[in-house]
């Protein structure tokens, strides 16, 4: 039966194809197709990671005949039994080889997802004890998962390309080759990273805002993608066919054949369009009347830097640094590595500049997913960003250092997210000096730098003097902005609805900081999420921003906007906006 499910629309497209479910980030596994040829060997592998499980399960099974209750409690004896049963239990025997020979999943993909499917059954049991036995089936999985990590395949994953299958190649071709979507409670911006060497033509989230990071992410892999989907992972089963509408934030499961046509012809649209913007490519960002607009990239790994180049980025606005220190079990990059990394990207993007944001851990990107901080009531109001530079010189030295090396490769600009007093201003600058005298000492070359300022925080915004007194450029963070302006977690969906961009408090901040910088004559870009909103281009022309950094996916269609507009008739218009009580009313009608 066909049904919907409406969430966050964060990247764009269409995307149909069967549905993979991921069980938890416990048991977060590689994803990857296997070739026919590894078949029997795959199934060998789940065999012998079971057999190793049932042979130490029954180990411990004679142990405890010897035993008296008090150390072996008849419990344990049960549960053990359990266990076994479940091992040898022919749904997922049957199961793990279906997803291995049908579908060639590697064997750790076909256990989870075969887990997915029978854990799904005990959910809908209505017998309380037998639902309990869902962890038990967990336990095991995650044990035979630890005994086949032994034995895991020599072979290298072969890459399949899923991407641009339409819906006519679908329909006649319902074999392993199809898209699959990737549908998960959560994912974490590291596992998003993990997506850019995976299959997945798109994924669907139940939780997430549309400027989380997770979603950020997305948006930069440029697969349509819907988050804050709520209960899609309750509601969709494992195999199931879903078109994700990454335009409209829809999720359509088990469509029936008019439906899949519809969206078919959506989706060569989108290519067609895709195909129209690519002819821009080599074309100026030139407004009308003659204005030159920069367009920037933001990446978040040094190998990103060659799809800004090749989406026509005339510098990278925002390289966020952090994703080199998350997913490391907690062990930070040392300076080598650091320095090697930057100096990949500067090298990257051929001599045009590079801004590379000092590490901004914390709140919804935390070091590693399994230390997410629950110790604290509101992460993002806490040890982030510069703060977390600022509570651990050491590191942030380390970081620094790095950077300046760097800075010998290319034009290099650093630049620190969340400040907001002057006293963290001045001791990052002690600090960036002490970088430099280190590196004297040691005799080891680096490069100049310019310096900026993220404005992300709404007392940062209000009290620009200080900023413009110390800083080369600033560059406008409005993802923070406006969460903190309006009091709006940006990573909860619950309420995503109020998240707004054209707030007239949010307008006023972005609008009074171009305006200062530009009475100045400092540099201003604006890195967040809004520079690469094609609905707000013109805005921001009219406001004055001259600079505008977004994901590499985003450039030709802002650049779009900007070969449309005319700034002179962009100013008075966007001043009509700013002195409106609902601005987005009027921005609407334009
Ligand atoms: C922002 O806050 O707008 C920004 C660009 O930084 P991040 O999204 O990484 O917090
Ligand atoms: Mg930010």
């Amino acid at each position: 039966m066909t049904f919907s499910i409406h969430g966050l629309a964060v990247a764009r497209g269409i995307a149909i194809g069967r549905a993979v479910l991921v069980a938890s980030s416990r048991m977060d596994v590689a994803h990857y197709f296997i070739d026919p040829s590894q078949v029997s060997s795959e199934i060998d592998r789940v065999r012998s990671g079971r057999n190793a499980v049932v042979e130490e399960i029954q180990r411990l099974q004679t142990s405890i005949t010897h035993m008296g209750p008090k150390e072996a409690p008849h419990e344990l004896a049960a549960l053990l039994d359990v266990h076994l049963m479940l091992l040898k239990d022919e749904e997922l025997v049957s199961g793990v080889k279906h997803w291995i020979t049908d579908r060639l999943y590697n064997a750790e993909w076909a256990l989870t997802t075969q887990l997915e499917v029978i854990a799904r059954q005990f959910d809908e049991m209505e017998d309380e004890y037998l639902r309990e036995r869902k962890a038990d089936l967990e336990q095991i999985t995650e044990k035979v998962l630890r005994a086949m990590k032994g034995v895991a395949s020599v072979i290298a994953p072969p890459t399949r390309s899923v991407r641009n299958k339409t819906q006519q190649d679908l329909l006649l071709d319902d074999t392993v080759d199809v898209p699959l979507i990737l549908v998960a409670h959560d994912l974490s911006p590291t596992d998003m990273l993990q997506f850019k060497k995976s299959v997945f033509a798109g994924f669907i989230t139940d939780v997430g805002g549309k400027t989380s990071h997770t979603a950020i992410v997305a948006r930069s892999l440029d697969i349509p993608a819907v988050v804050g989907a709520r209960l899609s992972s309750q509601l969709i089963r494992q195999d199931d066919w879903v078109i994700i509408d990454g335009d409209a934030g829809v999720v359509v499961v088990d469509p029936s054949p008019i439906i899949l046509a519809e969206y078919g012809f959506k989706q060569r649209q989108g290519e067609l369009e895709r195909g129209r913007l690519s002819r821009l490519l080599h074309t100026p960002a030139v407004t009308m009347d003659g204005h030159k607009i920069e367009l920037l990239a933001n990446i978040e790994m040094p190998e990103d830097a060659l799809s800004a180049v090749k989406a026509g980025a005339v510098g990278v606005g925002l390289f966020r640094s952090e994703f080199l220190f998350m997913g490391r079990q907690g062990k930070l990059p040392n300076e080598e590595e650091q320095y090697q990394a930057y100096k990949r990207a500067i090298e990257g993007m051929q001599g045009l500049p590079v801004t590379i944001r000092t590490v901004d851990i914390g709140a919804d990107k935390p070091l590693d997913k399994s230390l997410k901080d629950e110790a604290h009531m509101n992460p993002a109001l806490g040890l982030r960003a510069i703060r977390w530079s600022l509570a651990d010189p050491a590191m942030f030295l380390t970081q620094l250092r790095a950077i300046l090396r760097a800075a010998v490769h290319g034009q290099t600009n650093l630049l620190i997210p969340m400040l907001v007093h002057a006293s963290e201003i001045r001791h990052t600058m002690a600090l960036i000096d002490h970088a430099r005298v280190e590196l004297d000492n040691r005799g080891v070359a680096y490069g100049p730098v310019k310096i900026g300022a993220m404005i992300e925080i709404p007392a940062a915004a209000l009290t620009l003097k200080v900023f413009l007194k110390y800083f080369d450029f600033l560059s406008i963070g409005t993802n923070d902005l406006i969460q903190y302006t309006l009091a709006i977690d940006r990573a909860d969906e619950s309420v995503a609805h109020l998240y707004d961009p054209m707030h007239p408090a949010v307008l006023r901040l972005v609008a009074g900081t171009i305006a200062e910088c530009n009475t100045q004559g400092k540099h201003v870009s604006v890195c967040g999420e809004m520079a690469g909103d094609v609905t707000l281009t013109r805005l921001l022309l009219g406001m004055g921003l001259r600079s505008f950094s977004m994901h590499p996916a985003q450039i030709l269609a802002v650049k779009q906007e900007v070969l449309r507009a005319d700034v002179g008739k962009l100013t008075a218009w966007a001043e009509q906006v700013l002195s409106d009580d609902e601005p987005g009313l009027r921005a609407m009608r334009h």
